[in-house]
């Protein structure tokens, strides 16, 4: 049988186009199949193959796939994708983590290990939930090298004795089939902790690993803005802002999302951090609806939306739900209160994201400037050389 953790004599080599090197040479992880001049060998999806200039020059080694995206690279040298290699990856992922605080760290225990791109894994996540690792994958490849990877783990993270694969549901065709499973150790979910913050964390049915660790920072600054304040938290998940909110003193809180079983999360997370009814009330409802319905104002307003666009053709109608949501949101916030506005499409970048939101400005006539340009935080790295890297955006506007 042939082991898919191809050697270099097996491995097939493509050759790109000449003057297709440019963007590998300048470190771009992403080999488009326009790009492609000869293949010598017959790589399959997920295969690992090496990749050269017209001239034979070496440009990385990197994992085969299907579509548009031909090949996603994980070094820019040759190498042997095996042990060691995954070991000094998830080495550097974790240093990089000691660096910004997050091992051993009292107030938080929950962190993003590997970002894709922006560790030089395309195509894999890892977040760290306590003991737990949750892997993540989006190619083939990757997910080939999902064993690996979690030895890998545990060795580079003593802490670490349970690593979760969440399974291959975001590859190819969207298959629903939820083949999630643990490679190593076991676990029932974890009683987290983020900022001082308590969340119960479920990696095998929560979305994405379990939970969203990208809004860290920005909780913990809508906390900070909330003391004695009336806050509408939309597309509320589990709770994640309103938790923050009320941990920093807010007069009261509603926590609003179209899924029940998210809701009752929340109330439960508001429980566990010492909150009833009397400061906290959930909301089951479509966004758009309920704020246009909408007569009481609130001093905040967060609108964090799933990714409405998730490819460049769904651009256009996303634009116009963001433009949509921001203008009711703008219309219920008081004079001198907050929005909090994201957005995660990776196809809708910081300038068009931005236009949207003043169009919804323009739409809802109110006098507004941006106190506060929000995104990813640090344990969500972006490549330098992929800017599509950087997918969370968010603005803060005060509405005057
Ligand atoms: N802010 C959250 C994450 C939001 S994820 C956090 O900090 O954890 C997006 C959420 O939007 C999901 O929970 C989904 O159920 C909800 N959602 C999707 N469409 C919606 C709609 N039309 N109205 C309200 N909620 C919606």
């Amino acid at each position: 049988m042939r082991s898919f953790v191809a050697t270099m004599e097996q491995a097939a080599r493509i050759y790109l186009k000449p003057g297709k090197e440019h963007s590998l040479q300048r470190k771009h992880p992403w080999v488009f199949s326009g790009a492609i001049g000869r293949i010598e060998g017959e790589p399959k999806d997920g295969d690992t193959v090496y990749v050269y200039s017209a001239k034979g020059d070496s440009l990385g080694t990197g994992h085969y796939a299907l579509g548009s995206i031909a090949v996603r690279i994980f070094a820019f040298e040759e190498v042997q994708a095996d042990e060691t290699f995954w070991v000094k990856k998830i080495s550097d992922a974790a240093l990089l983590r000691g660096q910004l605080g997050f091992l051993d760290n009292p107030e938080t225990n929950m962190f993003r290990l590997v970002h894709g791109e922006g560790d030089g894994m395309p195509g894999c996540i890892i977040d760290i939930y306590g003991h737990t690792a949750v892997i993540q994958t989006h190619t083939l490849g990757m997910y080939r090298h999902r064993e690996v990877i979690a030895q890998a783990i545990v060795k580079a993270l003593p802490n670490v004795v349970n690593v979760y694969d969440r399974g291959k549901e975001k590859i190819g065709q969207r298959s629903n089939e939820k083949v999630g499973s643990y490679l190593i150790g076991q676990a029932e979910g974890m009683d987290g902790l983020e900022h001082g913050c308590r969340f119960l964390i479920d990696w095998e049915q929560g979305q994405k690993t379990g939970f969203f660790l990208d809004q860290r920072e920005n909780r913990k600054l809508l906390g900070e803005m909330s003391k004695g304040k009336r806050v509408l938290n939309t597309f509320c998940y589990t709770g994640g802002f309103s938790i923050y909110a009320l941990r920093h003193g807010a007069l009261e809180v509603h926590s609003l999302d179209s899924s029940q079983p998210a809701l009752d999360l929340a109330r439960e997370h508001a429980s566990i951090n010492g909150f009833d009814e009397r400061s906290h009330k959930t909301i089951c409802a479509d966004a758009v609806s309920y704020m246009r319905d909408l007569n009481e104002s609130y001093d905040i307003i967060v609108l964090d939306p799933p990714a409405f666009a998730k490819n460049v053709g769904a651009k256009h109608k996303a634009i116009q739900a963001y433009i949509r949501i921001n203008a009711a949101a703008m219309r219920n916030v008081k004079s001198g209160g907050f929005l909090f506005t994201f957005s995660c499409s990776q196809v809708i970048d910081t300038k068009l994201f931005r236009d949207s939101v003043m169009a919804a400005g323009i739409q809802a006539g109110r006098t507004m400037r941006i106190t506060h340009q929000l995104h990813q935080p640090a344990d969500h790295p972006v490549s330098l050389f992929h800017p599509e890297g950087e997918y969370l955006k968010g603005l803060v506007i005060q509405i005057l």
